[in-house]
């Protein structure tokens, strides 16, 4: 019997957990007793920074959070609309809604995944204060196209760069193509840590100041003094120190999840176009935070990789306005079609970069055994 090979790895951090132990250990027995929005926060938050060559960067509660500081900071509420793509997960319609305001839903690109521009520009209205979009799985969205619409209806653009951290699209990093941009640092994420957390990216000044009062109860230099009303989402003194380690180590980390990547799209080239579809190859404007597959018998390719010890995971299951939560928000009768086929085919694989080669292999065995049996071969 061969080792499982889990979708969620259990072992992500094992290579740092000594580190982890001697940070726990330095700053939870520091005399200065700070263990929120401390130094280490703002270390990381100037490497970030200085890495990305962002005007600033405020690290927040998750990145969820850092998409309702955005919005808020943004001045976007009650009777506002911000387009969001169809396709995606909860944050991209709950935060909008966190606001008062509301998404609109905009359908996506069949094959990458991310909204379609054209469909975007059809749904904005004059309550329209923003454009949405996400970078998804492997494929950043279409910022060129995003930015042209967003200065032409005079938008506000948030890119919600959440999985797409260390991406760059012709010269410009995955969170700064728009007015902001967050990161999350969820566990899953391509840059994740053992806990919860997210930043705000952006290349405005004074949207980061208003970003950095609004995480802390609206305090802007003096404690108890509220210039605006904000709420609690601050950042972690472990982590941050934590992340601030590992932040060496990320490059590489990419790098080994590219590699993945690209030997399972070079594997995958040969099965038959139709039945199993491997996303684009290439590197440019790429992530590889997870690597999906649409594939006509999403389900069956579920149940033969689970019968071979491999996990794999279905992102989305259904797109957000189909969805009993978001469906009162939009409109009655409404279809996505292209996030519909998505929902139905989509299968993603592990890719995370501690992988062996020789698991690789066995993944990529294991979808092609699959195609051959089910005639999928060209
Ligand atoms: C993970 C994710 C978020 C939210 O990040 P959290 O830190 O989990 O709150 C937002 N948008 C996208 C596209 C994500 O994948």
């Amino acid at each position: 019997m061969r080792a499982e090979i889990p979708f969620f790895p259990p072992d992500l951090f094992a290579d740092d957990r000594k580190v982890m132990l001697e940070l726990l250990q330095e700053i939870g027995t520091a005399r200065e007793q700070k263990f929120i929005l401390g130094t280490r926060t703002a270390d990381f938050e100037e490497l970030l920074r200085d890495s990305l060559g962002a005007a600033d960067v405020v690290a927040c509660g998750s990145g969820t959070a850092a998409l309702g500081l955005v919005l808020r900071a943004m001045g976007i509420g009650s009777g506002d609309e911000v387009v969001v793509p169809a396709f995606g997960c909860a944050p991209l319609a709950s935060s909008v809604l966190e606001v008062g305001a509301k998404p609109v839903f905009a359908d996506i690109d069949p094959h990458t995944m991310v909204v379609d521009p054209d469909d975007v520009e059809r749904r904005i209205t004059d309550r329209a204060k923003a454009i949405m979009p996400a970078h998804m799985f492997s494929i950043m969205a279409d910022m060129p196209r995003l930015v042209e619409l967003a200065a032409q209806h005079k938008l506000r653009l948030l890119e919600d760069s959440a999985v797409a951290q260390g991406a760059v699209l012709r010269g410009t990093p995955a969170g700064l193509w728009g007015n902001a941009g967050v990161f999350s640092f969820v566990q899953v994420k391509s840059f994740g840590m053992p806990g919860e957390g997210g930043a705000v990216v952006t290349g405005d000044p004074e949207l980061g100041r208003t970003v950095r009062m609004l995480r802390n109860h609206g305090q802007n230099r003096r404690r108890f003094v509220y210039d605006i009303v904000g709420t609690n989402s601050r950042f972690d003194e472990i982590q941050a120190a934590f992340q601030t380690y590992r932040f060496a180590g990320f490059p590489a980390r990419l790098e080994r999840r590219a590699a993945i990547a690209d030997y399972y799209t070079e594997r995958f080239s040969r099965l038959n176009g139709r039945a199993i579809v491997p996303p684009p190859p290439g590197r440019e404007g790429r992530c590889y935070y997870v690597y999906c597959l649409q594939v006509e018998k999403r389900d069956e390719l579920r149940d033969h990789l689970a019968s071979r010890g491999i996990g794999s995971h279905v992102y989305y299951p259904q797109p957000l306005p189909l969805q009993a939560g978001f469906a009162p928000h939009a409109p009655a009768g409404g279809r996505w079609p292209n996030a519909e086929y998505a929902s139905r085919r989509i299968l993603a694989l592990p890719i995370y970069p501690h992988l062996s080669d020789s698991e690789v292999a066995r993944i990529a065995d294991a979808v092609c055994d699959f195609a051959r049996e089910d005639g999928a071969l060209r």
